[in-house]
């Protein structure tokens, strides 16, 4: 029996995992009308193709995809964003901070102040084919968005860096802000531009109200999940 390729979260939200096991997520939120936002793409060409796997599964058709939010302009969620461009015809969409980095094809600097950092940083793709964004979005903004979905600014991993909260279904896309990989921990140092200001800005995910955490690295948090995120936020100077 194959995996599934795309996971139920909410009616009418899926995660669909591009990558191994649940390490790099898309999503899914499918409007009334039938038309699907993806938010994320994954990594170049495997991303692309979960994607489409994942679609297909849901009966949907890349023609459906109209947009494709991005929730920073790093290689693992961009990577494959020209290539389901290409497929679908859908427009991107992304904060303002970060659309420089996609239409520029290139992923914003990192924090190499220590060794550890500039090894690891060594090793991450960078470059990505550069993107038309159609549209650019800010803090606060309620995009139209299968009725409505909330762009949180969580800056630090990326200066454009967001969280998206589907209000109707409670459903709550951190993005990189924190990871649930083995546990709700911090994306590494290496990663982030400004690893301060991200565990700084995280702090406005423990006021939304959710039922469902889901996490760009890692599997969704569907008990307590509001619960276990803040505990985390608070555990953090511990
Ligand atoms: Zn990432």
């Amino acid at each position: 029996m194959g995996r599934s390729r795309a996971v139920p979260l909410a009616d009418g939200v899926w995660r669909i995992p591009t990558s191994v096991g649940d390490l790099v997520n898309t999503f899914v939120f499918r409007g009334a009308d039938g038309s699907v936002t993806l938010v994320d793409a994954g990594y170049r060409w495997i991303g692309s193709r979960r994607v489409l796997a994942g679609l297909a599964e849901l009966g949907a058709s890349p023609s459906d995809v109209t947009r494709i939010l991005v929730t920073h302009a790093h290689t693992d969620h961009a990577g494959s964003l020209a290539r389901l461009v290409d497929v679908t015809g859908a427009k991107v969409a992304s904060h303002e901070r970060d659309s420089i980095y996609l239409r520029e094809g290139r992923a914003p600097r990192t924090d190499l102040s220590t060794r550890a950092a500039r090894l690891a940083g060594r090793f991450v793709p960078k470059k990505m084919a550069p993107v038309e964004v159609a549209e650019e979005f800010a803090d606060g903004m309620v995009l139209p968005v299968a009725g409505g979905l909330r762009v949180v600014h969580t800056p630090g991993h990326t200066p454009g860096h967001v969280s998206l909260l589907h209000e109707s279904t409670g459903v709550l896309v951190t993005g990189d802000a924190v990871f649930n990989m083995r546990g709700l921990r911090w994306p590494p140092a290496w990663a982030c531009t400004d690893p301060t200001r991200n565990r700084r800005s995280a702090d406005v995910l423990g006021d939304l109200d959710y039922e469902v955490a889901a996490f760009t690295h890692g599997a969704e948090i569907r008990d307590r999940a509001r619960e276990a995120v803040r505990a985390f936020l608070r555990g953090r100077e511990r």
